[in-house]
């Protein structure tokens, strides 16, 4: 225990002051940088010199020629290094026995180890994830792609360090769930339940997440890769929720987070939009493509001092989220919401080609729904609980049915937004219907010129509504 402390306390001591302890000289070493290290591992003195060279500006480096000399370094400075690039075909001790003897070292298992391949062999891959590794890549290493699992990986550690610290009472392995570094179920219930009891008059946040369709997962690539996608998920959530946000692992596939003290709500929607988004866009990360997750949202109104009532209700909330389609969080007592928050845009219009332009014209992050009919967008406007933050409708094809939605619009909280009128050019009949509704705040000629589009939403953007 006497010894526990004192490998904390000195671990801290290094990361904090950023000095590097030197066991053999006993003395402390001021490192010039902050960088995190990285310990490369492979026989071939020019693979090395090539990842030396790839990485040298964002990282620390080190170097082992040999699974016995990785051993040796591990050994001897395990609080010096961070994550650890492995070979796994090297002479001698080679990447999978290295692997196998970190199992049996303490000071190692902490580290996290991405192998490196030559072949995209899923046995081998499969292979080393069963004996630990926490990544792989494949050789000739691609910068942006591994840099990105690198501080990814790393994440993961200085969120374990950090919870460790943080929760002093929660340090021992027990409270933590080993496949996340998030705390298990037991921890998350009785850290939650202690502030709901503490801080009972602020508003608090509480999700329900889960993955969607993983027992697929399983089923397909197995339960490796099913475990591996747990902890990339995990991950994820933990880059959006940071500092004294509470993230638990509570079943297999599912998670809870806890935000204390809420003082902006859409931030909070926000940090959901921005986990949903990472994980469905994640041409990066290393898990199957189609993962989705949903989730159930509740913010505490200052009444609830038990947990299990407020997941209960979180939990109702996932379960509409789950029953509406997936890939979507809801918030409790609210109408379902889509991962779109506030920054959807609404195209009313039968054109393909009108559609992309406009599409072309938002970053990735807003979300463009196209709807084609009058009857549709009356559908759509039963479902709709936010509003859009710019509207297009385009009568420039379809005069009748542009005239009939620009009416519908003017009937409902859309005409609250931005409406731009699409109309064809040098037709001056659209024109003057177009300007006959006053909610119509701008308008746009077809064809559209695709990079005057882009500087006109800009001008709309920095527009005060
Ligand atoms: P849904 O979209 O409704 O959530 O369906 P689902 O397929 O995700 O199923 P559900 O959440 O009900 O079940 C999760 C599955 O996750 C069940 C179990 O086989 C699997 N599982 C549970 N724990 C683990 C684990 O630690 N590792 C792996 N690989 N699989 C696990
Ligand atoms: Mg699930």
């Amino acid at each position: 225990m006497v010894q526990d402390n004192f490998h904390f306390v000195a671990f801290s001591y290094t990361k904090i002051l950023k000095t590097w302890y030197n066991r053999s000289s006993k003395e402390y070493v001021i490192v010039e940088n902050t960088k995190e290290t990285i310990l490369i591992v492979d026989d071939s003195r020019f693979q090395r010199a090539v990842i030396r060279e790839t990485f040298k500006e964002k990282f620390r480096i080190m170097e082992a020629a040999s699974g016995e000399e990785c051993l040796q370094i591990i050994g001897e400075n395990p609080d010096d290094i961070d994550l650890v690039l492995l070979d796994l075909v090297m002479p001698g001790i080679d990447g999978f026995e290295v692997l196998r003897r970190r199992r049996q070292m303490q000071s190692f298992s902490d580290i996290p180890v991405i192998v490196l391949t030559t072949s995209d062999r899923s046995e081998i891959q499969a292979n080393a994830y069963e004996l630990g590794a926490n990544d792989f890549l494949t050789k000739p290493l691609n910068e942006s792609t591994a840099i990105f699992r690198i501080q990814n990986l790393l994440g993961y550690k200085k969120r374990v360090t950090t919870l460790v610290k943080k929760y002093d009472e929660y340090r021992t392995k027990a409270e933590i769930d080993g496949m996340t570094g998030f705390f298990n179920k037991t921890a998350t219930v009785e850290l939650i339940s202690n502030i709901l009891t503490s801080e009972a008059n602020q508003r608090h946040a509480l999700l329900a997440i889960d993955i969607d369709n993983f027992k697929a997962v399983n089923d397909v690539y197995g339960h490796t890769v099913g475990d591996h996608t747990i902890s990339i998920v995990a991950s994820a959530i933990a880059s959006r929720f940071t500092g004294s946000d509470i993230c638990g692992r509570v079943g297999g596939d599912e998670f809870v987070v806890f935000v204390r003290d809420v003082v902006s709500k859409q931030e909070v929607y926000e940090k959901i939009q921005n986990v949903m988004h990472l994980i469905s866009g994640n041409k990066e990360l290393s898990i199957p493509e189609n993962i989705t997750l949903s989730i159930g949202l509740v913010f505490s109104d200052g009444t609830e001092q038990d947990y299990a009532q407020l997941y209960a209700k979180a939990d109702e909330a996932l379960y509409i989220s789950k029953n509406s389609g997936k890939a979507r969080y809801t918030e409790y007592g609210r109408a379902e919401r889509t991962d779109m928050g506030d920054k959807n845009v609404l195209v009313l219009t039968g054109s393909r080609n009108v559609a992309s332009m406009i599409e072309f014209a938002y970053d990735a992050a807003v979300r463009i729904h196209t709807i084609a009919t009058s009857v549709q967008l009356a559908e759509a406007m039963d479902q709709m609980d936010v509003t859009p933050m710019h509207v297009y409708a385009d009568i420039s094809t379809q005069k009748d049915e542009g005239q009939r939605m620009l009416e519908t619009i003017g009937k409902s909280s859309l005409a609250e937004g931005k409406v731009i009128v699409i109309c064809r050019e040098g037709d001056l009949a659209q024109v003057r219907q177009a300007v006959s509704y006053p909610f119509v705040c701008d308008l746009i000629f077809e064809p559209i010129e695709p990079q005057q589009l882009k500087r006109r939403v800009a001008a709309l953007n920095n527009s005060v509504s």
